[in-house]
């Protein structure tokens, strides 16, 4: 199983999506996006465990 995360899924403007096979891995994938593309939001424990919370698996 994989999972997937949307951008619009937490509410952003933002057609970015990623999908990874460890939840590690798509943490990762979802910062690196967020410190590229939301410049005005930052990553910290509170961001990191709405992230997880939208994660899916597919
Ligand atoms: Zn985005």
């Amino acid at each position: 199983m994989a999972k997937s995360l949307s951008c619009s899924d937490a509410g952003a403007d933002c057609g970015w999506s990623a999908t990874a096979d460890t939840e590690e891995e798509l943490m990762a994938k979802a910062t690196e996006h967020v410190k590229e593309s939301h410049k005005d939001m930052e990553v910290n424990a509170e961001l990191a465990e709405k992230i997880k919370s939208l994660i899916k698996e597919v």
